[in-house]
């Protein structure tokens, strides 16, 4: 039987969502123009083109123009960053999205840098990462930022715990850890490296799985009352914790799909309309 309470995804998008449209709504009555996002796909990978429909149909839902670039698999690094200097000078243009991942003869880092900060709203930039690490204003990267915001709805108190970080990407693990660690929690990073790996989550008082393997956190790692973040979103709508045994053990659980996946897209449209009302002011 499950104990945990579930930390409902869906519900807080939709409310994010609902927000962004009010804004969006607003700033359309006070300039003539909806804000707009620019998503940028180099290639044909199919996965890629479905994520990219995804966030250009909700853009168009929450009222926010959606201009879509397609670049052939064959762009260059060159071609790729003069697309991307061409969008972040475009004063039409509030936010760029750049679908990961590029074709691998495209350097992804130097196209993510082409990004004005300003435009930044999937926090893909250098400029924005450090902005994050400094506490300064700037876009943090959406899945993060959809955690944070998640846990903060659920008033899930940080300061003082320990919370562990279970993967160290630059788009999730690490910056996760980061904002965690400006709320007060004391952050522990684990990895593929990670020597013993259940015996460190056995300490911890939040959880934040983000892996990419299928149900990779089981029940008996997990401290009793842990609240426990599944940011994974594997194959088949399946999370990087082993949700029936989490339930068990968890005090507040994500679920997968329904829990960061939504909040991730949730933070992207808001973020459009901010960066939307700062061009202007
Ligand atoms: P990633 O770049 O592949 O990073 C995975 C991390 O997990 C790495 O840091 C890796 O360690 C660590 N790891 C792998 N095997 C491990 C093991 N056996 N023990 C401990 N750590 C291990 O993946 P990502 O982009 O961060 O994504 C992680 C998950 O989140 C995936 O399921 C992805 O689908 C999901 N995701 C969801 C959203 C969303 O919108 N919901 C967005 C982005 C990602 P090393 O660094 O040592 O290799």
């Amino acid at each position: 039987m499950a104990h945990a309470r579930l930390m409902s995804g869906n519900e807080l998008a939709k409310q994010t969502v609902d927000d962004a449209a009010n804004r969006a709504a607003v700033f359309e009555r006070e300039t003539g123009r909806c804000p707009c996002l620019a998503t940028v796909l180099i290639g044909d990978d199919p996965a890629s083109e479905t994520y990219v429909r995804m966030k250009q149909n909700r853009c168009r839902q929450a009222g926010i123009e959606s201009r879509s670039v397609r670049l052939p698999a064959t762009t260059t690094t060159g071609e790729a960053v003069e697309c991307i200097t061409t969008l972040s000078g475009d004063s039409g243009v509030d936010g760029i999205l750049v679908q990961h991942p590029v074709p691998p003869q495209v350097d992804e880092r130097a196209v993510f840098e082409a990004i004005a900060p300003s435009k930044d709203v999937d926090g893909v930039t250098m400029y924005s990462f450090a902005a994050m690490a400094f506490g300064e204003p700037g876009f943090v990267s959406c899945t993060p930022g959809g955690i944070m915001r998640l846990l903060d709805a659920y008033d899930v108190e940080l300061a003082g715990t320990h919370a562990v970080v279970i993967g160290r990407s630059p788009i999730l693990g690490k910056p996760v850890g980061m904002l965690l660690l400006a709320q007060h929690a004391t952050v522990t990073y684990c990895h593929s490296r990670t020597v013993d790996l259940p015996s460190v989550l056995r300490e911890a008082d939040l959880v934040v799985a983000a892996v990419g393997t299928p149900e990779f956190v089981r029940g008996d790692w997990l401290k009793p009352g842990a609240v426990v973040v599944d940011a994974g979103y594997n194959p088949g709508n399946i999370g990087d914790v082993h949700f029936a045994e989490a339930a068990e053990t968890a005090s507040l659980l994500t679920p997968v799909p329904g829990g960061i996946g939504p909040m991730t897209i949730a933070v992207l449209l808001s973020q459009t309309v901010e960066a939307a009302g700062r061009h202007r002011s």
